[in-house]
C-alpha cells in the first residue's frame, strides 16, 4: 500500500493548494468537480482527502478537521458513509461497477447530513464504459457534492470529462518546503540525497527511504558501468535490476542519464554543482566527447518515452522493456 493510500495529514508543500480550496467553500464558490493533475507522488490524494475530512467534520478548528467528532472517528476507521474512494479493484482498471455504485450512492441523501464526496483515483484508470457513466454524474450534479478525480496523467483523460472539472496542477514543490517533513518521518538516509534521487517527486522520495534505496542505486550504477564495460551481458543485468519495479528502474537511469549530462556540459553550471564530487564518477568518465553525449541524449528521450509507454499500457512486458533500454544504454558508448 503506498503513502498516499492511509495518509491524510497536510502536506507541507500543498498548504496553498489547501487554503485555496477551503476559501472557495468559504465564500461558497467550491466546484462540484475537481480534476487533481500532476505526476504520481505529489500527494494529490492525500490532499483530496484531507480536503474531504475538513469538508465532512462538524467542528471545524483553524481550518482543519478536528479529529476528534463523530465525522472525524468515521473517517478516521475509514467507514464514513458520505465518502466513497474509488480505486482500481483486482485489475488496473476501474470498472463500470464501481462507477454505477457511485452513482446510486450520489442521488441519494447525505447519510450524514452534510456533503458527499467521491474521490477517483487515479482517474486515467477509468475504462471507455466506467468514464461515460461518469460523464452521468458530470453532467447532472446535484446539491452538495463533490467529485475530485486524482490523476497522473490527465491528458489520457476523455476530453468530456477534463471539460466538466476544475482543473487543479500540481507541480514538484520547492526541496526545502519537503526536507524537514521527510527527516520527521524517521529515515534513516539523508533527506536530502533521497529527495534529490526522487526528482524532487516527496512520496516518491519516501518509498525509496523505506526500500533501501540507496543501496538499490549502487546496485543499478555497477551494473551500468558493467553494461558499458562489456562485463554483463544485458540478461544477466536485467536479473540483478530485477527486484526494483520498472519504473523505478527507468527513474534512477533518466536521473543517473541526466546527472552525468549536466557533469560534462558546462553551459549547465547550476545542475553541475548540486552533483556531489564522488557521485557517478566512474559512470561519467564513459561520456567524455559530444558523439557519446549526443547519444546519452537520446537515450534520456528514450527513456521518457518508455516512461510514458508504461503509463499508458495495462500490462507491458516490463522484461523485455528493461533489456531493450539496456540494450540502448549499452549503445551509447559505440
Ligand atoms: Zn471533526
Amino acid at each position: 500500500m503506498s503513502y498516499a493510500e492511509h495518509a491524510t495529514e497536510l502536506l507541507p508543500w500543498l498548504q496553498t493548494d489547501y487554503e485555496r480550496l477551503v476559501e472557495l467553500k468559504a465564500s461558497q464558490k467550491l466546484a462540484h468537480a475537481y480534476l487533481f493533475g500532476g505526476q504520481q507522488g505529489l500527494g494529490k490524494l492525500v490532499l483530496a482527502k484531507h480536503f474531504s475530512h475538513y469538508l465532512l467534520c462538524k467542528s471545524t478548528q483553524n481550518n482543519q478537521p478536528c479529529g476528534e467528532c463523530r465525522e472525524c472517528q468515521l473517517l478516521a476507521s475509514g467507514t464514513h458513509p458520505d465518502l466513497k474512494l474509488i480505486q482500481p479493484e483486482d485489475s488496473s482498471e476501474i470498472k463500470i461497477q464501481q462507477v454505477r455504485d457511485s452513482i446510486h450512492f450520489i442521488s441519494q441523501t447525505s447519510q450524514r447530513g452534510g456533503y458527499k464526496i467521491i474521490i477517483i483515483a487515479p482517474a486515467e484508470a477509468l475504462n471507455v464504459n466506467s468514464a461515460n457513466a461518469l460523464l452521468k454524474v458530470l453532467e447532472e450534479p446535484s446539491n452538495n457534492t463533490l467529485l475530485i478525480l486524482v490523476s497522473h496523467q490527465p491528458a489520457l483523460l476523455m476530453a468530456t470529462i477534463r471539460s466538466r472539472c476544475h482543473l487543479m496542477k500540481f507541480n514538484r514543490p520547492a526541496p526545502e518546503l519537503v526536507i524537514p517533513w521527510l527527516e520527521s518521518k524517521n529515515i534513516r538516509a539523508s533527506a536530502t540525497e533521497l529527495l534529490r534521487m526522487a526528482g524532487n517527486v516527496p512520496l516518491r522520495a519516501l518509498h525509496y527511504a523505506d526500500e533501501d534505496a540507496l543501496h538499490d542505486r549502487v546496485v543499478l550504477h555497477s551494473v551500468l558501468e558493467k553494461l558499458l564495460q562489456g562485463e554483463m551481458d544485458i540478461s544477466e543485468a536485467a536479473g540483478q535490476c530485477e527486484q526494483f519495479t520498472l519504473e523505478d528502474n527507468i527513474e534512477a537511469m533518466m536521473l543517473c542519464s541526466s546527472d552525468i549530462l549536466a557533469r560534462n556540459q558546462v553551459s549547465d553550471i547550476k545542475a553541475a554543482q548540486t552533483l556531489h564530487d564522488h557521485d557517478l564518477k566512474n559512470l561519467s568518465t564513459f561520456f567524455q566527447d559530444r558523439t557519446r553525449l549526443k547519444a546519452l541524449h537520446g537515450f534520456y528521450q528514450e527513456l521518457l518515452k518508455a516512461r510514458r509507454a508504461i503509463a499508458s499500457t495495462s500490462n507491458p512486458n516490463r522484461l523485455l522493456v528493461l533489456e531493450g533500454l539496456f540494450f540502448s544504454w549499452s549503445a551509447t558508448i559505440r
